[in-house]
């Protein structure tokens, strides 16, 4: 089937006006009487088959279906003229008839789960990503058919996609619409199915995507890829991808919303008289400032050291929860030093003292998080 298209010179979505312009100017320069010879006579005919198509909107649609308007494989040969077959197919709807439908439909929807890493959750990154799905036929480009062959109308159903049966019965005349069993209800015939695709227009193919990882992920967030799942039946358009996050656990920070948490070991002895620790953040080492006289429990938050919020701007917290060693296997002299101490304290048969249980940890964490 020729291109009608390329032989007038128009784009596919050309208008009704650039389309008769178009011919227009071609008649003038191919006309036999200006343009004697078998070459001009030949392309002004096929100029003139081209506008004949083109200038009717329906059968310019039945074309852009891949319907072979011309007949030349006998889809219309069947001898009924242009005019019946559009009636029925196009301005039939009050008998209930229709015409050929497309067979392209969007491609399905696709969702993969990838693995990320605290940090990656946390600035974001890159990553390519390799998943089986479904591409366009390289062979026939989605239109189903071998090359150089092309659809054509359905001899069972005439075009319609559907047969209507009357019945008689006691009830009196019942009329049944079924698809048609020959064309699947589409209307056209795929006489030469593409061998590559086995006439599906796409094939299955392994492809790899690079992918950008939204700073302040979290698992189960979902990111849409619009266009990059499965390419349809017949070269359809294709569905999302949708890439759900899992974050992989740390193995120091414990993530609660957009803030990390820690736990800080410190000594005792430390602990009483403060120092400085430097510890290992998301944003390389941050000092950490232990003042003297620290609790267990206590905590020291390093404010925008957590995840970066993934809607509006700013970063979590890092929140550091200290928690106090107290030694164990004393030597002789260190036994004594604490004796020492303890006596100096006065705390030799201390008896320990009641506090309410909410000073613990866990429940300062959950106070944290009830009170966001
Ligand atoms: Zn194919």
């Amino acid at each position: 089937m020729s291109d009608h298209y390329q032989t007038l010179g128009v784009p596919r979505d050309a208008s009704a006006e650039e389309i008769k312009r178009a011919y227009r100017k071609l008649a003038r320069q191919l006309h036999p009487d200006v343009n004697p010879g078998p070459e001009a006579e030949e392309r002004f005919k096929d100029v003139g088959r081209a506008y004949d198509v083109l200038s009717n909107p329906e059968k310019r649609q039945a074309y852009d279906l891949g319907v072979d308007v011309n007949g030349t494989n006998g889809g219309f040969g069947a001898g009924f003229g242009f005019s019946d077959i559009f009636d029925t197919f196009f301005g039939g709807a009050a008998t209930g008839t229709r015409g050929p439908v497309p067979r392209q439909r969007r491609g399905q929807d696709a969702l993969i789960r990838i693995e990320v890493d605290l940090a990656e959750a946390a600035f974001g990154g890159q990553r390519d990503i390799t998943l089986d799905t479904a591409v366009i036929c390289p062979t026939c480009n989605g239109t189903c058919c071998q090359p150089g062959t092309s659809p054509r109308i359905c001899d069972v159903c005439k075009g319609r996609g559907q047969i209507q049966r009357v019945a008689r019965s006691f009830l009196g005349q019942v009329m049944t619409t079924q698809p048609c069993a020959a064309c699947h209800g589409f209307g056209t015939v795929i006489p030469d199915p593409c061998l590559e695709c086995s006439g599906e227009g796409r094939v299955r193919t392994r492809r790899t995507i690079t992918m950008k990882i939204p700073a302040g992920v979290d698992t189960g967030t979902r990111i849409q890829l619009a266009g990059k799942g499965e390419v349809g039946p017949a070269g359809g358009p294709p569905g999302d991808l949708y890439v759900e996050i899992v974050e992989r656990p740390h193995p120091t920070f414990t993530r609660r919303g957009d803030d990390i948490h820690c736990t800080l070991e410190v000594p005792m002895t430390a602990a009483a008289l403060g120092t400085t620790v430097e510890l290992p953040t998301l944003d390389g080492l941050e000092q950490v400032d232990v003042r003297a006289g620290t609790q267990s429990g206590e905590v020291q938050t390093l404010r925008g050291l957590g995840v970066t919020h993934l809607r509006g701007p700013g970063r979590g917290d890092l929140v550091v929860h200290m928690s106090v060693l107290t030694p164990t296997r004393l030597d002789e002299q260190q036994e004594q030093l604490l004796r020492d101490l303890a006596e100096l304290r006065g705390e030799e048969r201390a008896a320990g003292r009641m506090a309410p249980a909410h000073q613990g940890v866990f429940s300062k964490l959950r106070d944290r998080i009830a009170g966001r």
